[in-house]
């Protein structure tokens, strides 16, 4: 308003007093509506120059112009220049208010402008990157005590700044608003985000704890371009190469995961509950706002008619080498039984030789027999939040991997894999892994007793 009322104060001065002199009518609203007013019939005339504009801001500075007052503008001589004096004015309210739109971080208008407790106005966008790093206000230094999700019920918008805005600057509003959009879709074909931190399995929950800044933003961005989806990649700290990307700080195969549910503490960190899409490989990778993004290719498994001919062809060929070995076997002279103690250690499975329904079996059989023993991996807790072991053998190895006690990096296997079959083995070989090594802990702790 300050601004305002020196721009009109400063547009008066340079306005020659002879400039498009205007004949103010103010009519009192009853008297209009034809019913006798108590002020008599009010109409005041008067006299006033600079404009439409200018010459109602001056009645209303004089405390003159009520609310529901008619006024008619007349100008005193013929060819005043009264339109082109208010386009001049608006044009000049415009360009100096407009500065004072201006957003101190991001330096562009306010983009649904918030306002902190400390008076202070910024985009809700850039509120957000503010807190993602700390809790202060860019401006005053004072605490912000907006809570860290300030979505639009808990911390309207200022509702005066959006009008006014809207009203002054339409056109400026709306590049505004489109330049913010562009800014989601990031790098053009660099389209997906990228979480480098773990495995996720497709149908299968994965928790996050989201606190380094550039994820809060990350998944902040995920949630507000509405798509709720994210990449999730493991880590790669031996720097293996992957394919044509090379040696990258992830693994390239990976999972896209929704967002189905989050939860924001006090001080801006999060948890977010996510649940597996589909799997993807990384073709092309970049940064964005120090987060990863990519191009990515959605991985699918072979068809099931592919499957079962797989299946097939491994097990003629396992009855083959099966007849010849036997051969073998009884043209050979007697040898010696190895001397190795293996007692110790269960027998592993022979994946190769099962079939897939045996595969899926063993699967089974396993974590019915762990559940029975009480494993601590197959708590209530942990079925509470991955749910109940899966009857569908599809389902079963992202189910497993998700709760299996094993190294995230022995499981990224089956993410590459594109057969159901070839997942069941993987999972076999890990339950083997898992029962040698449950072993050995035995063993240890048989010898300190
Ligand atoms: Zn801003
Ligand atoms: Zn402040």
């Amino acid at each position: 308003m300050t601004v305002v009322r020196e721009e009109v104060e400063r547009y008066r001065n340079t306005t020659e007093a002879s400039d498009a002199l205007l004949q103010v009518e103010e009519r009192d609203k009853w008297s209009i509506a034809g019913v006798s007013s108590l002020r008599d019939e009010e109409v005041r005339i008067r006299v006033l120059h600079g404009g439409r504009l200018a010459s109602t801001y001056a009645m209303a500075e004089m405390g003159e112009l009520a609310h529901d007052s008619e006024v008619t503008y007349t100008p005193t001589s013929p060819g005043s220049a009264s339109e082109i004096l208010d386009n001049g004015l608006l044009h000049h309210l415009k360009e100096t208010t407009r500065a004072e739109m201006d957003c101190q971080v991001c330096y562009g208008l306010f983009l649904e402008p918030l306002t902190t407790a400390c008076g202070h106005t910024f985009c809700r966008q850039c509120v957000h990157r503010v807190l993602d790093h700390s809790n202060i206000c860019p401006i005053c230094r004072r605490v912000l005590s907006l809570p860290p999700a300030t979505n639009t019920q808990q911390s309207p918008s200022n509702i005066l700044l959006t009008k006014l805005l809207n009203g002054l600057c339409p056109e400026a509003m709306a590049e505004r608003a489109e330049m913010a959009k562009a800014e989601y879709a990031g790098l053009g074909e660099l389209d997906t985000p990228l979480f480098i931190c773990t495995l996720g399995y497709p149908s299968v929950t994965t928790f996050l704890h989201v606190f380094e800044p550039r994820y809060r933003l990350m998944i902040r961005r995920a949630i507000e371009s509405g798509g709720r989806k994210f990449g999730v990649l493991l880590p790669n700290p031996r720097r293996e190469p992957q394919g044509d990307l090379g040696p990258v700080p992830f693994y390239q195969y990976g999972t896209l995961l929704d967002i189905v549910d989050m939860r924001f503490l006090r001080d801006g960190r999060s948890y977010i509950q996510t649940v597996g899409v589909s799997r993807f490989r990384v073709l092309k990778h970049g940064t964005l706002d120090g987060y990863a993004v990519g191009k990515i290719e959605r991985v699918d498994d072979i068809s099931v008619a592919q499957e079962e001919a797989l299946e097939a062809a491994e097990m003629s060929a396992l009855l083959r080498t099966r007849n010849l070995s036997a051969q073998d076997h009884f043209d050979a002279p007697p040898h010696h039984v190895s001397t190795q103690d293996t007692s110790r250690e269960p027998a592993a499975h022979d994946v190769d030789s099962m079939s897939t329904q045996d595969l899926f079996a063993a699967g089974v059989a396993f974590v019915k027999k762990k559940r029975h023993e009480t494993a601590a991996w197959l708590s209530s807790q942990v079925l509470l939040a991955y749910g109940e072991m899966p009857e569908d053998p599809v389902l079963f190895p992202w189910w497993f991997a998700a709760v299996l006690p094993l190294h995230e990096e022995l499981k990224y296997k089956l993410i590459e894999s594109r057969s159901v079959r070839e997942r069941l083995k993987i999972c076999v070989q890990l339950l083997d892994q898992v029962a040698r090594e449950e072993q050995r802990y035995a063993t240890f702790f048989g010898c300190l007793h």
